[in-house]
């Protein structure tokens, strides 16, 4: 299946599952959004398939002409950019947790926040998008720190439900690491609300996944949530 893939996609699935460009995380976001972009609007050629005759479908549809000039490549741009937003179906979690799982005597919290994502989602096909924190307690293992935004990115990268992806975050973590517990707070803003209906630009949707002791234990859990509303140092 992974074989399969074309070279654009198995990049961006590379990215995810390896350390490549480790150093500033947020050069590599921008980077690589500049990637996508660029390879979008270079349009590369590519099989004129179902997806393109679909996406023409719904340009007609809409009263559109996929026929004129800013239409004609737009097909192939949809096809491309859905399979590059959906490349985290894609992602082995084998490889992508590869040897960044340590053995540490430490069983302090461990957070890692204002991770970005951006996601799609599964009911409108509009992106969501926004911050995730993720915290810890290990049992004797830990996994390194860069890894943590890769998993979110793994989850966003697919059609979700909000809910559901930070369930997703926290149960890779329990699974993989069997920590004492797992926190999960997302905080996203959805299009398909701001765009239609409701209007209401600034609507945030948050939602939580505790696990263990984040769960059984009200301290830990006031803890992890009293770090969430600390300022990061420097903003
Ligand atoms: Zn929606």
């Amino acid at each position: 299946m992974a074989d399969q893939l074309p070279e654009h996609v198995r990049s961006l699935v590379d990215e995810i599952e390896t350390e490549i460009g480790e150093d500033g995380h947020e050069a590599e976001g921008r980077l690589r959004s500049e990637l996508i972009a660029g390879r979008l609007e270079l349009g590369a050629p590519e099989d004129s398939g179902a997806v393109e005759d679909a996406v023409r479908r719904i340009l007609a549809e809409i009263g559109e002409d996929p026929d004129r000039q800013g239409l004609l490549r737009t097909p192939q741009r949809v096809h491309r950019m859905y399979t590059e937003l959906t490349a985290g179906y894609h992602v082995d979690p084998a490889r992508l947790i590869n040897g960044a799982i340590f053995d540490v005597d430490y069983s302090e919290m461990v957070i890692v926040k204002d991770i970005p994502f951006y996601s799609l989602c599964e009911h409108h096909l509009l992106p969501f998008f926004g911050q995730a924190a993720v915290a810890y307690i290990p049992k004797g293992r830990v996994i390194g720190l860069s890894k943590i935004p890769r998993i979110v990115e793994m989850y966003a990268r697919r059609l979700q439900v909000q809910e559901r992806m930070t369930q997703q975050i926290a149960d890779f973590l329990q699974q993989h690491l069997e920590p004492f517990g797992v926190g999960v707070v997302v905080e996203a803003t959805h299009l398909c609300a701001v765009m239609r209906g409701v209007r209401k630009p600034g609507t945030v949707m948050t939602t939580s996944a505790v696990l263990g002791i984040f769960r059984s234990k009200d301290r830990t859990r006031a803890e992890f949530f009293a770090h969430l509303e600390r300022a990061a140092p420097g903003a």
